[in-house]
Protein backbone atom coordinates (compact mmCIF):
# COMPACT_ATOMS: atom_id res chain seq x y z
CA UNK A 1 0.00 0.00 0.00
CA UNK A 2 2.76 2.19 0.44
CA UNK A 3 3.59 3.32 -2.66
CA UNK A 4 0.10 3.88 -3.30
CA UNK A 5 -0.66 5.89 -0.95
CA UNK A 6 2.40 8.12 -1.54
CA UNK A 7 0.92 8.97 -5.13
CA UNK A 8 -2.07 9.05 -4.13
CA UNK A 9 -1.98 11.60 -1.16
CA UNK A 10 -0.07 13.82 -3.04
CA UNK A 11 -2.14 13.63 -6.36
CA UNK A 12 -5.49 14.37 -4.46
CA UNK A 13 -4.00 16.64 -1.96
CA UNK A 14 -0.48 18.06 -2.55
CA UNK A 15 0.93 16.24 0.52
CA UNK A 16 4.26 14.76 0.25
CA UNK A 17 4.87 12.23 2.86
CA UNK A 18 8.50 11.36 4.24
CA UNK A 19 9.65 7.79 4.29
CA UNK A 20 9.28 7.80 8.36
CA UNK A 21 5.51 8.45 7.59
CA UNK A 22 4.54 6.26 5.12
CA UNK A 23 6.11 3.39 7.57
CA UNK A 24 3.71 4.96 10.12
CA UNK A 25 0.93 4.30 8.05
CA UNK A 26 1.91 1.15 7.00
CA UNK A 27 2.33 0.26 10.62
CA UNK A 28 -0.75 1.25 11.65
CA UNK A 29 -2.84 -0.33 8.85
CA UNK A 30 -0.80 -3.41 10.66
CA UNK A 31 -1.99 -3.03 14.08
CA UNK A 32 -5.58 -2.18 13.13
CA UNK A 33 -5.81 -5.21 11.04
CA UNK A 34 -4.17 -7.65 14.03
CA UNK A 35 -6.05 -5.08 17.01
CA UNK A 36 -9.80 -5.86 14.96
CA UNK A 37 -9.15 -10.17 15.78
CA UNK A 38 -9.60 -8.87 19.34
CA UNK A 39 -11.84 -5.94 19.61
CA UNK A 40 -14.34 -4.62 16.50
CA UNK A 41 -12.69 -1.23 15.54
CA UNK A 42 -13.64 -1.61 11.86
CA UNK A 43 -15.57 -3.21 9.34
CA UNK A 44 -12.86 -2.27 6.89
CA UNK A 45 -9.84 -4.61 7.15
CA UNK A 46 -8.44 -4.82 3.65
CA UNK A 47 -5.32 -3.02 3.15
CA UNK A 48 -6.90 -1.34 -0.01
CA UNK A 49 -9.92 -0.29 2.20
CA UNK A 50 -7.94 0.77 5.12
CA UNK A 51 -5.84 3.35 2.66
CA UNK A 52 -8.54 4.49 0.80
CA UNK A 53 -11.45 4.68 3.06
CA UNK A 54 -9.81 5.46 6.35
CA UNK A 55 -6.41 7.07 5.48
CA UNK A 56 -7.15 9.18 2.25
CA UNK A 57 -10.89 9.69 3.34
CA UNK A 58 -8.92 11.29 6.81
CA UNK A 59 -6.79 13.44 4.71
CA UNK A 60 -8.74 15.17 2.74
CA UNK A 61 -9.98 17.17 5.86
CA UNK A 62 -6.58 19.39 4.05
CA UNK A 63 -9.30 20.73 0.70
CA UNK A 64 -11.25 22.80 3.43
CA UNK A 65 -8.49 23.22 6.01
CA UNK A 66 -4.87 24.23 6.30
CA UNK A 67 -3.12 22.65 9.08
CA UNK A 68 -1.11 25.15 10.82
CA UNK A 69 2.42 24.44 12.64
CA UNK A 70 0.93 24.32 16.37
CA UNK A 71 -2.84 24.17 15.83
CA UNK A 72 -4.67 22.24 18.51
CA UNK A 73 -6.76 19.72 16.57
CA UNK A 74 -9.93 17.27 18.32
CA UNK A 75 -11.03 14.53 16.99
CA UNK A 76 -14.74 13.90 18.78
CA UNK A 77 -15.68 9.53 18.56
CA UNK A 78 -12.62 8.92 16.87
CA UNK A 79 -13.27 5.25 17.38
CA UNK A 80 -9.90 3.80 15.90
CA UNK A 81 -8.60 7.26 14.95
CA UNK A 82 -10.51 8.53 12.04
CA UNK A 83 -9.93 11.21 11.04
CA UNK A 84 -7.18 12.26 13.99
CA UNK A 85 -4.67 10.03 13.62
CA UNK A 86 -3.51 9.90 10.28
CA UNK A 87 -3.80 13.94 9.98
CA UNK A 88 -1.29 13.99 12.99
CA UNK A 89 1.19 11.49 11.53
CA UNK A 90 0.68 13.71 8.05
CA UNK A 91 1.12 17.12 10.26
CA UNK A 92 3.51 16.39 13.20
CA UNK A 93 3.54 20.05 13.85
CA UNK A 94 0.18 20.29 15.32
CA UNK A 95 -1.47 19.27 18.58
CA UNK A 96 -3.72 16.72 18.24
CA UNK A 97 -6.67 15.05 20.80
CA UNK A 98 -8.30 11.84 20.75
CA UNK A 99 -11.49 11.46 22.40
CA UNK A 100 -14.01 8.50 22.57
CA UNK A 101 -16.41 7.29 25.15
CA UNK A 102 -14.95 3.67 24.79
CA UNK A 103 -12.37 2.57 26.43
CA UNK A 104 -10.91 -0.03 24.33
CA UNK A 105 -10.72 2.25 21.62
CA UNK A 106 -8.52 4.37 23.51
CA UNK A 107 -6.05 1.08 24.59
CA UNK A 108 -5.96 0.28 21.00
CA UNK A 109 -5.24 4.58 19.94
CA UNK A 110 -2.39 4.33 23.24
CA UNK A 111 -0.42 1.44 21.81
CA UNK A 112 -0.63 2.99 18.29
CA UNK A 113 0.46 6.37 19.24
CA UNK A 114 3.41 4.70 21.33
CA UNK A 115 4.23 1.95 18.42
CA UNK A 116 4.29 5.02 16.05
CA UNK A 117 6.45 6.74 18.12
CA UNK A 118 4.19 10.36 17.71
CA UNK A 119 4.84 12.78 20.48
CA UNK A 120 1.79 15.48 19.27
CA UNK A 121 -0.83 13.11 19.74
CA UNK A 122 -3.31 12.45 22.98
CA UNK A 123 -5.63 10.25 23.98
CA UNK A 124 -9.08 11.27 26.12
CA UNK A 125 -11.96 8.26 27.27
CA UNK A 126 -14.69 10.74 28.23
CA UNK A 127 -18.48 11.80 26.49
CA UNK A 128 -18.02 14.65 24.21
CA UNK A 129 -20.65 16.24 26.29
CA UNK A 130 -18.33 15.68 29.00
CA UNK A 131 -15.18 17.18 27.90
CA UNK A 132 -17.11 20.10 26.65
CA UNK A 133 -17.32 21.14 30.37
CA UNK A 134 -13.62 20.14 31.27
CA UNK A 135 -11.63 23.69 31.62
CA UNK A 136 -8.61 22.84 29.59
CA UNK A 137 -10.71 21.50 26.44
CA UNK A 138 -13.67 23.66 26.25
CA UNK A 139 -13.17 26.67 23.70
CA UNK A 140 -9.35 25.71 23.27
CA UNK A 141 -9.49 24.03 19.59
CA UNK A 142 -8.82 25.51 16.70
CA UNK A 143 -10.24 22.96 14.74
CA UNK A 144 -12.73 20.09 16.01
CA UNK A 145 -13.63 17.15 13.97
CA UNK A 146 -15.89 14.29 13.52
CA UNK A 147 -16.74 11.11 10.81
CA UNK A 148 -19.37 9.14 11.76
CA UNK A 149 -20.57 9.89 14.71
CA UNK A 150 -24.23 11.69 15.14
CA UNK A 151 -26.69 13.07 12.88
CA UNK A 152 -25.49 17.30 12.43
CA UNK A 153 -28.02 18.67 14.78
CA UNK A 154 -26.68 16.76 17.98
CA UNK A 155 -23.62 16.84 16.71
CA UNK A 156 -22.68 20.52 16.89
CA UNK A 157 -23.53 20.49 20.30
CA UNK A 158 -21.04 17.64 21.07
CA UNK A 159 -18.45 20.15 18.71
CA UNK A 160 -19.11 23.55 18.72
CA UNK A 161 -18.33 23.97 22.72
CA UNK A 162 -14.22 22.65 22.19
CA UNK A 163 -13.78 25.20 19.06
CA UNK A 164 -12.60 28.56 19.68
CA UNK A 165 -13.91 31.71 18.88
CA UNK A 166 -12.35 31.96 15.41
CA UNK A 167 -11.59 28.55 15.00
CA UNK A 168 -14.07 25.87 13.18
CA UNK A 169 -15.49 22.52 12.92
CA UNK A 170 -15.49 20.11 10.19
CA UNK A 171 -18.00 17.10 10.14
CA UNK A 172 -17.15 14.37 7.57
CA UNK A 173 -20.88 13.36 6.22
CA UNK A 174 -22.31 11.50 3.11
CA UNK A 175 -24.97 12.29 0.50
CA UNK A 176 -27.62 13.66 4.02
CA UNK A 177 -25.32 16.50 4.47
CA UNK A 178 -26.93 19.51 3.00
CA UNK A 179 -30.02 18.33 4.92
CA UNK A 180 -28.72 17.49 8.14
CA UNK A 181 -27.09 21.22 7.95
CA UNK A 182 -30.54 22.63 6.80
CA UNK A 183 -32.05 20.40 10.28
CA UNK A 184 -28.56 22.05 12.34
CA UNK A 185 -29.65 25.94 11.65
CA UNK A 186 -31.27 26.67 14.80
CA UNK A 187 -28.52 24.64 17.22
CA UNK A 188 -26.22 26.56 15.31
CA UNK A 189 -27.37 30.05 16.02
CA UNK A 190 -27.91 28.69 19.63
CA UNK A 191 -24.41 27.00 20.90
CA UNK A 192 -22.40 29.91 18.42
CA UNK A 193 -21.70 28.40 14.95
CA UNK A 194 -22.43 29.72 11.52
CA UNK A 195 -22.75 27.02 8.53
CA UNK A 196 -19.47 28.31 5.96
CA UNK A 197 -19.28 25.77 3.22
CA UNK A 198 -20.18 21.84 1.85
CA UNK A 199 -17.46 20.62 0.09
CA UNK A 200 -17.56 17.22 -1.63
CA UNK A 201 -14.83 15.23 -1.64
CA UNK A 202 -14.06 12.05 -4.50
CA UNK A 203 -11.93 9.28 -3.61
CA UNK A 204 -9.98 6.63 -5.85
CA UNK A 205 -12.84 3.78 -6.50
CA UNK A 206 -15.23 4.96 -4.21
CA UNK A 207 -18.66 5.60 -6.19
CA UNK A 208 -20.17 7.78 -3.27
CA UNK A 209 -19.07 11.56 -2.81
CA UNK A 210 -18.31 12.77 0.86
CA UNK A 211 -19.11 15.96 1.81
CA UNK A 212 -17.13 17.93 4.64
CA UNK A 213 -19.09 20.45 6.60
CA UNK A 214 -17.04 23.71 7.14
CA UNK A 215 -18.66 25.25 10.49
CA UNK A 216 -16.82 28.72 11.74
CA UNK A 217 -17.42 29.29 15.95
CA UNK A 218 -18.64 33.14 15.69
CA UNK A 219 -19.32 33.36 19.32
CA UNK A 220 -18.83 31.48 22.58
CA UNK A 221 -21.16 28.48 23.09
CA UNK A 222 -23.35 29.23 26.11
CA UNK A 223 -22.51 28.11 29.61
CA UNK A 224 -25.14 25.36 29.79
CA UNK A 225 -24.11 23.45 26.63
CA UNK A 226 -23.34 20.94 26.01
CA UNK A 227 -26.34 19.32 27.89
CA UNK A 228 -26.53 16.32 29.92
CA UNK A 229 -24.59 12.82 27.89
CA UNK A 230 -27.45 11.47 25.82
CA UNK A 231 -29.40 14.67 25.79
CA UNK A 232 -27.92 16.50 22.19
CA UNK A 233 -28.59 13.50 20.05
CA UNK A 234 -31.69 12.16 21.93
CA UNK A 235 -33.39 15.71 21.43
CA UNK A 236 -31.75 17.67 19.18
CA UNK A 237 -32.01 21.61 20.14
N1 LIG B 1 -14.72 8.40 13.74
C1 LIG B 1 -14.43 6.99 13.58
C2 LIG B 1 -14.52 6.59 12.13
O1 LIG B 1 -15.07 7.36 11.33
O2 LIG B 1 -14.02 5.50 11.77
C3 LIG B 1 -15.34 6.11 14.44
C4 LIG B 1 -16.78 6.16 14.07
S1 LIG B 1 -17.76 5.09 15.09
C5 LIG B 1 -19.14 4.78 14.06
C6 LIG B 1 -18.40 6.20 16.31
C7 LIG B 1 -17.47 6.38 17.50
O3 LIG B 1 -17.93 7.49 18.27
C8 LIG B 1 -17.43 5.18 18.43
O4 LIG B 1 -16.08 4.82 18.65
C9 LIG B 1 -18.09 5.67 19.72
O5 LIG B 1 -17.51 5.09 20.87
C10 LIG B 1 -17.85 7.17 19.64
N2 LIG B 1 -18.86 8.02 20.28
C11 LIG B 1 -20.20 8.03 20.05
N3 LIG B 1 -20.80 8.98 20.78
C12 LIG B 1 -19.82 9.59 21.50
C13 LIG B 1 -19.81 10.65 22.46
N4 LIG B 1 -20.93 11.25 22.81
N5 LIG B 1 -18.62 11.02 22.99
C14 LIG B 1 -17.48 10.38 22.63
N6 LIG B 1 -17.42 9.38 21.74
C15 LIG B 1 -18.58 8.98 21.18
Amino acid sequence: MSETLRQQANDLFDLSLTDTQIEQFATYARELIAWNEKINLTAIIDPDGIRVRHFLDSLSVVTVNTFQDGAFIVDIGTGAGFPGLPLAIAFPQTRVTLIDSTGKKITFLDHVIKTLGLSNVRTLKARAEEAGHISHHRAKYDVVLARAVARLPGLVEYMLPLARVGGRCIAMKGDTAQQEADDAKRALKILGGKLSRIEGVSLPDVESTHQLVVIEKTDPTPKGYPRSPGIPTRKPI
